[in-house]
């Protein structure tokens, strides 16, 4: 198989529903590559949680999930004005951040069920406290289902919530990136709220020891050095194997940068340490025999040219070998859950 994520599937499920029990009211998050499972398997997924609700990305990616889950859909990009492309739907819940979306939305007469996101210290998307505070519980013309704050990475946010907590009420509170702790503490403060924390990472990729990611050996070359080597035709400052393997900029295949050798100084630091980036590579993510290896050039669109030194073992064509890539930002060919 070319890129694939192998997930072990009875430690997988087993984290999920820990994570669902550490999070009581979870709303699974599906957005983008769907965190290397796609948006559909996670669909899938959430349903066979149990959720009541799943927070998508954008309208786009509505289409992924309406037939996989049969709970409420919330988009979180905000809604605009623009959007006349989205009919009602009773499942769907749209997320407003402006007071002139808000009364679109209300002049519409179809009466479409909304969540009020706050203006936080992201200051990303969002109404300031007192637009959202002038508000109140039943604006005209939309279901209000509640509010969301979507905090910075991180913790801390107990204070940053309670000042919106307090500033303006809601019952019913979307929080993201506030952890299960301060979750619980806000919980104890205010047991007549309902906190509905929205999940991603923590939930799909909690527990990174139960996914492994292979890419395929494809091809090797026995190289000496001084040959010429791929697009660039860059000279090989030593003898040894390229690996052909399977992974490009079409999965997400990325230069991962090694500290540059800016100055001579460093420069001569890498040349003692036997470091390619001295000749100006950079490291792959793919780890041969053992050892994270350094690509010969920048990865093509689907495979990446890596270089083994003489002297390590060379994998045989069809071996899997590892890779350490973001799972947000990686594009599987094949994803196998056991
Ligand atoms: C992506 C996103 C999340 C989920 O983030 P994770 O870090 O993956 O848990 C939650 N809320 C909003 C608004 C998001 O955009």
């Amino acid at each position: 198989m070319p890129v694939s994520l192998y997930v072990d599937g009875p430690r997988w499920r087993r984290h999920l529903l820990g994570a669902a029990a550490a999070y009581p009211g979870i709303v699974p998050v599906a957005k983008g590559n769907g965190y290397g499972f796609t948006i559909g398997r996670l669909a899938r997924r959430a349903e066979w949680l149990g959720a009541d609700t799943i927070a998508i990305g954008t309208y786009a990616e509505v289409v992924d999930v309406r037939q996989r889950f049969s709970g409420d859909v919330l988009v979180m990009e905000p809604w605009r004005p623009f959007r006349t492309d989205i009919p009602y739907d009773p499942r769907l819940v749209h997320t407003v951040g402006r007071l002139d979306d808000l009364a679109a939305l209300g002049d519409r007469g179809d009466h479409p069920r909304v969540v009020l996101e706050a203006l936080t210290s992201m200051h990303r998307h969002g109404l300031p406290a007192d637009a959202l505070a002038g508000i109140g519980r039943s604006p005209r013309g939309v279901r209000l289902e509640g509010h969301a704050l979507h905090l910075p990475l991180g913790t801390g946010h107990v204070t940053e919530v309670e000042h919106w907590l307090a500033t303006c009420p809601a019952d019913r509170w979307f929080v993201s990136h506030v952890s299960d702790v301060e979750i619980s503490a806000l919980r104890r403060r205010h047991p007549d709220l309902e906190l509905r924390p929205r999940v991603g990472t923590a939930l799909w990729l909690g527990d990174r020891a139960a996914l492994d990611v292979r890419a395929t050996v494809l091809d090797a070359h026995t190289v000496r050095r001084g040959d010429r080597v791929g697009y660039r035709q860059r000279i090989l400052p030593r003898a040894g194997t390229v690996l052909v393997l399977s992974g490009g900029t079409a999965h997400g295949i990325a230069l991962e940068a090694p500290t540059p050798a800016a100055t001579a100084r460093q420069r001569a630091l890498a040349v003692a340490r036997g470091g390619l980036d001295a000749v100006g590579w950079a490291l792959s993510p793919f780890v041969v025999d053992g050892k994270q290896r350094w690509f010969v050039e920048p990865p093509h669109m689907q495979v990446s040219l890596i270089f083994l030194p003489a002297g390590s073992a060379v994998p045989r064509l069809g071996d899997e070998v590892r890779a350490q890539v973001r799972l947000t930002t990686t594009t599987f060919d094949h994803v196998q859950i056991s």
